[in-house]
């Protein structure tokens, strides 16, 4: 069987080809660099993904605070985290780099925000 894949670890962004049989990786091409094997093996086996998304924050100038993973998580576990961070509630003022959720999930990673929001004044 042969899958397509654009490999997003650069800008780049080359078109690859994948022959995978019985869930078995067996050839990768249009990889401009390795990157691009390593990449599909990923995806097959074991894909992860990052998260930008917002934060209520309560008493604040706004009402949301944008927030970030510290690294990827496994594709399936994408919308638990989300609702997790749909029931957490931060209290201005809130700092970028502040962490909004340490060790979500027990995924190892920490939910921080990347964007300031003052208090209400
Ligand atoms: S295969 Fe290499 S050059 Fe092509 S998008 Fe992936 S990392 Fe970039």
């Amino acid at each position: 069987m042969l899958k397509e894949y654009t490999c997003i670890a650069c800008p780049r962004g080359c078109g690859l080809e994948a022959s995978i049989e019985d869930g078995k990786l067996l050839t990768v091409e249009g990889a401009f660099c390795a990157k691009g094997g390593k990449f599909v093996e990923q995806e097959l086996y074991s894909p992860l993904r990052n998260i930008a998304t917002s934060v209520l924050v309560l008493n604040g100038c706004c009402p949301l605070a944008s927030v970030r993973l510290t690294k990827p998580v496994p594709k399936a576990m994408i919308f638990p985290v989300i609702e997790e961070i749909r029931r957490t509630r931060l209290t201005a003022p809130v700092s970028a780099g502040q962490v909004a959720i340490a060790d979500v999930l027990g995924l190892g990673c920490d939910v921080i925000v990347t964007r300031k929001v003052p208090a209400a004044s």
